[in-house]
């Protein structure tokens, strides 16, 4: 991969980011529906039930071809997924940009598409799937045993750390308000995370996070028919947000911060 030319490989950073992003559509509309991850292999019209032939299933490029409808019964489909395949191809690039063809494009492409699947779920449903946060902080620990950053230690440190610090805030959050404030896939995705940033990272994942669900609250508030305080918005997303930009941007914050 060193050898190839610099616009060959943000060719096949994109194509990969859409095609990745393709595959999570299908794992997100297949866990919220409940239905089996493999079986029938082909996507099918959620309206219709017709099954979907390639062509219509091409990320992005299908949806503009079949102006969002269903070929056989005009319903309107893959509007939100579209954007799933658009971020994910947005942070495969920013990836190719940020690392270049290597081991941390490939890998932070898979966590970063897991953690996309993982938010989309996740402000639909409230849960967090064990498929994502247990099989990515699997991955991570082991993809900490190639990468150069954050070590295999502090990714170690990192997972237990994150993980052990939202369950005591999920705790204490239980014992003062005897209501859930923190969910256990919130939990389970701080292992995750923890173990992609390392422990090292995660005062930037969690100052990130905060940031960044604070100005959704104001909207979330603000915004017309809104429950007030009552008002329940998913933490995951940010958590993930946080990550990604970490992944990105992790040192130039820890020295922008004077950390
Ligand atoms: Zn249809």
């Amino acid at each position: 991969m060193e050898s190839m030319p610099g616009w060959l490989f943000f060719l096949v950073a994109g194509v990969a980011g859409l095609e990745l992003g393709g595959m999570a559509t299908i794992f997100i509309q297949r866990w919220i529906d409940e239905r089996p991850m493999l079986k029938p292999l082909r996507s099918a019209c959620p309206s219709c039930g017709h099954t979907l032939s390639w062509r219509d299933t091409i990320p992005v490029v299908s949806f503009f071809v079949l102006k969002g409808r269903c070929r056989h019964c005009d319903a309107p489909i893959g509007g939100q997924y579209m954007l799933v395949e658009l971020s994910c191809m947005a942070w495969s690039l920013a990836l190719a940009h940020h690392f270049g063809p290597g081991p941390e494009w490939g890998i932070y492409l898979v966590l970063g598409v897991m953690l996309v699947a993982g938010s989309f779920i996740d402000f639909e449903t409230m849960m967090l799937p064990d498929r994502v946060t247990l099989g990515g902080a699997v991955l991570a620990l082991a993809a900490a045993l190639i990468l150069p950053e954050p070590g295999w230690l502090d990714s170690m440190a990192g997972a237990a750390c994150g993980a052990g610090f939202f369950w005591l805030v999920q705790h204490a959050y239980r014992l003062w308000r005897k209501e859930e404030g923190i969910g256990t896939g919130d939990v389970k995705l701080m292992l995750m995370i923890g173990a992609v940033t390392g422990l090292t990272g995660l005062p930037v994942v969690i100052l990130a996070a905060a940031a960044t669900s604070g100005a959704a609250c104001a909207v979330y508030l603000l915004r017309p028919g809104s429950k007030g305080l009552r008002t329940r918005i998913p933490f995951g997303p940010f958590l993930s947000l946080g990550c990604m930009l970490h992944i990105l941007y992790g040192q130039h914050i820890l020295r922008w911060l004077g950390l």
